[in-house]
């Protein structure tokens, strides 16, 4: 069955040929127990690899049931050994996390057979070596003999014609080493069975042949006890079947839980994988919403997707005023949400900042008529009451509301000034408002509510206020005293700031003692000032009285100065009254903003709106955002793709060093028949188990903490930022990096293994 034919084989080591044995001539056959002894060196070993396919050779042949091996490649021999051999080894090779039943049974499992045979089978053979009471013990726990007999009983579930045994009694006591003698006879009756033994006088009344080895020779070869009858060889004519997929996903499963120590470092290195690349796309997103990049204009403030503005223009494209008629027909059209009249008031946002600075509160957004919310009732505190309170509508992850950490509770007690512009000591001149109420809507459930800015909706008090706040800060003002040679300069700045007191009575100003010298007679009280204000859409002017001139003393009586001011500073300041000034905005509509109901209808409407004579502009075209959206989104997809890579080689070596242990199991498997490819898939099913499990608890722990902690920044953007795309993006990621490491370590694995090095080197 197996004949050597001048068989030679070298190890080349560092240059050093070393000698495994030199030109064996040999013939085993079915039937056959031999017994190969000699000392230590002699190779024993090295002939029993070759033998069993474990090794190649470098010259003569080895001819296997007449065919000629020495052109097999590494995929013949696998399928060889699956065929011929049956291993014992000295140190039994056993899995030791495995039990004594799903030691033997994988042997049959990894050649394909089915479920139901593997049973059979294995308790027969469980049986046979007299381990019936261990079926279920794991492997670690038995003695060297029941686990010498195990290895026999895996050998024998092969069904191959050849066993091979190196030195299978020489861990045990004498008496368990005589039963497995014992044992290996009774199999010999049927098969070729070959073992290296030290102990002869053990082996000897049961051997028919004695080979004796010595420095790589064959030093004697001679029959002992003559063979019963001789047995023919048999036929191989059972094909061997690959692995079934269920059997690899069982054993895969199994391999995944059944070392605890490994699945825990396992699963922790996925969860990092997973925590590490969810916590960095939450940062970006939640950074791309805060930078408002999505969708950022220059010129509106409010870029509402569903937002159009509207102007009345004649034949000879002159802006007309709207007249109530126009308003009540817009207002009245398929899919106007909401009709803003006042639209520069959109697009001046409030912001709304502590008065103390040590307690920082600071609220952002649009100002709205608490008369539209007059039915809703507030998620938290109540509806406001008084002209100084207010009530905020914003969706549920609205920035400026998180960042007060301690939740609403807290901004409730705090005093709030308008920051965008301000009049006087905030402390002192300028109204002062207070959060009584937080209502928490959907942005689909009101047509002005964005995801980045808050409602924050008053009584008219507050939007009159607010409404001298963005004529102020939206229109130039230029102020003329006396006559055309006095004229402020009217760029930008003035020279002249308007400043506000009710000391001055209407229709008048005051202005610093300086403006005399402007003046041939040094005296300008009762002279002429015009106050222009200028804006996008509309100007107006007014003509006032200079009633007095004030001084350092008398300034004081307007306003205080604030700690970064001198009173020289405040020299070019001109004190009006309030009242003069908002009457320089009384006017008639020249441009509304339409609010549409469906963000689907926006052109419908915008077209509607032009059918009917009016000018619009749809304010999501207008947007510049289109290249911030695609460069920050293309950043995020670099960062990520970037992170994942230095992941997957850190994890790698991580979990290299963890699977090491694991290098006697896939090399215990690959004797036993497994291919490289049953190994392979082994480990990814192995690892993908705790790819997963470590995606399912970080996905459950940010969910569940996230209930807990609101307040910790991470996880709000991990739970309120992350879409659920990029949730499948992350779980596609760790999966591949768990499906690389493994690959990438089976191909490192099985190029180690002592064949292939050997072969690399010839
Ligand atoms: P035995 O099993 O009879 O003790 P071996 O077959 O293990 O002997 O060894 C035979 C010879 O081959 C020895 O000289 C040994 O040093 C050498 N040898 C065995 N394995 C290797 C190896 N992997 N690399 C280099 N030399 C080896
Ligand atoms: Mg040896």
């Amino acid at each position: 069955m197996i004949r050597l034919e001048n068989v030679s084989k070298f190890y080349y080591t560092k240059g050093v040929i070393a000698v495994g044995f030199s030109k064996i001539n040999l013939n085993f056959d079915v039937g056959e127990f031999v017994a190969i002894t000699g000392e230590s060196g002699s190779g024993k070993s090295t002939l029993l690899n070759v033998i069993s396919g474990l090794d190649t050779y470098e010259e003569g042949e080895m001819y296997v049931n007449g065919e000629e091996t020495s052109h097999y490649t590494e995929k013949d021999f696998e399928d060889y050994r699956r065929k011929y051999i049956g291993n014992i080894f000295q140190n039994f090779n056993l899995v030791n996390s495995y039990t004594v039943y799903q030691n033997i049974a994988l042997v049959m499992q990894l050649s394909g057979t089915k479920n139901k045979d593997i049973k059979k089978r294995v308790n027969e053979l469980i049986d046979k070596v007299g381990l019936t009471e261990y079926k279920n013990t794991k492997a670690s726990k038995l003695s060297g003999g029941q686990k010498q007999r195990v290895a026999i009983a895996r050998a024998l579930a092969k069904d191959t014609p050849i066993i091979i045994a190196d030195e299978p009694t020489g861990n045990l006591d004498s008496e368990s080493a005589a039963g497995i003698i014992e044992l290996l006879a009774s199999i010999a009756k049927e098969k070729l069975v070959i073992i290296v033994t030290h102990n002869y006088d053990q082996v000897a009344p049961y051997v028919t042949r004695k080979i004796k080895m010595h420095d790589g020779k064959v030093l004697e070869d001679s029959v002992v006890n003559a063979r019963e009858e001789k047995v023919e060889d048999t036929a191989l004519t059972e094909e061997y079947e690959n692995t079934r997929f269920f059997t690899k996903v069982r054993l895969g499963i199994r391999n995944a839980f059944n070392i605890p120590i490994k699945f825990l470092l396992l699963t922790f290195v996925f969860i990092f994988i997973t925590v590490a690349l969810t916590m960095e796309i939450g940062i970006f997103q939640s950074e791309k919403w805060e930078n408002g990049i999505l969708g950022y204009s220059w010129v509106f403030d409010n870029t509402s997707a569903n937002r159009i503005i509207v102007k009345n223009v004649d034949k000879n494209k002159e802006a007309q005023p709207f007249t109530q008629a126009d308003i009540d027909k817009i207002s009245k059209m398929d899919n106007v949400g909401r009709l803003i009249t006042q639209d520069l008031f959109v697009d001046s946002p409030v912001s709304l900042e502590s008065v103390d600075d040590n307690d920082y509160a600071y609220i952002y957004g649009n100002a709205v008529s608490l008369d539209e919310y007059k039915d809703i009732t507030p998620d938290y505190g109540r509806m406001p009451e008084k002209d100084d309170e207010l009530l905020l509508i914003a969706t549920k992850n609205n920035y400026y509301l998180s960042l007060t950490k301690k939740g609403v509770n807290e901004l409730f007690g705090q005093e709030l000034y308008d920051s965008s512009v301000h009049f006087g000591d905030k402390k002192k001149t300028d109204n002062t408002y207070k959060v009584v109420g937080v209502k928490i809507m959907d942005a689909k459930d009101d047509v002005m509510l964005n995801s980045h800015s808050i409602l924050i909706a008053g009584t008219n008090k507050f939007l009159n206020d607010r409404l001298l706040t963005t004529n102020y800060v939206y229109s130039k003002t230029y102020v003329t005293i006396g006559n055309a040679k006095d004229k402020a300069s009217d760029n930008y700045y003035p020279m002249y700031t308007v400043r506000f007191s009710n000391k001055v009575e209407p229709g008048t100003a005051w202005v610093s003692t300086n403006y005399n010298y402007n003046f041939k007679s040094m005296y300008c009280v009762g002279e002429n000032v015009n106050i222009r204000v200028e804006n996008t859409y509309y100007e107006d002017s007014l003509d006032l009285k200079i009633a007095g001139t004030y001084n350092k003393a008398k300034f004081k009586e307007f306003m205080d100065l604030e700690e970064w001011q001198t009173y020289e500073d405040c020299d070019g300041f001109i004190f009006i009254n309030v009242n003069d000034y908002n009457s320089l905005f009384e006017h008639d509509t020249y441009q509304m903003s339409v609010f549409v109901s469906d963000e689907q209808r926006v052109e419908e409407t915008a077209e509607a709106l032009r059918d009917a004579g009016y000018d619009t502009l749809v304010i999501k075209d207008t947007l510049q955002s289109e290249e911030g959206a695609v460069i920050m989104e293309l950043l995020t997809q670099i960062v990520t793709v970037t992170l994942a890579i230095v992941l997957l080689i850190i994890s790698y070596f991580v979990i290299r060093i963890i699977l090491k242990s694991r290098n006697v199991y896939y090399s215990t498997v690959r004797m036993l028949g497994g291919n490289t490819s049953v190994c392979r898939d082994l480990l990814v099913i192995d690892l993908l188990v705790d790819a997963n499990l470590a995606y399912i608890i970080s996905m459950a722990a940010f969910h569940i903490l996230y209930k807990f902690f609101p307040d910790v920044y991470v996880l709000n953007n991990i739970v309120e930022f992350v879409t659920g795309w990029q949730f499948v993006a992350v779980y596609l990621i760790v999966v591949l990096i768990s499906v690389i490491i493994s690959i990438r370590y089976a191909s490192k694995l099985f190029k180690k293994s002592t064949m292939v090095t050997i072969k690399e080197e010839v």
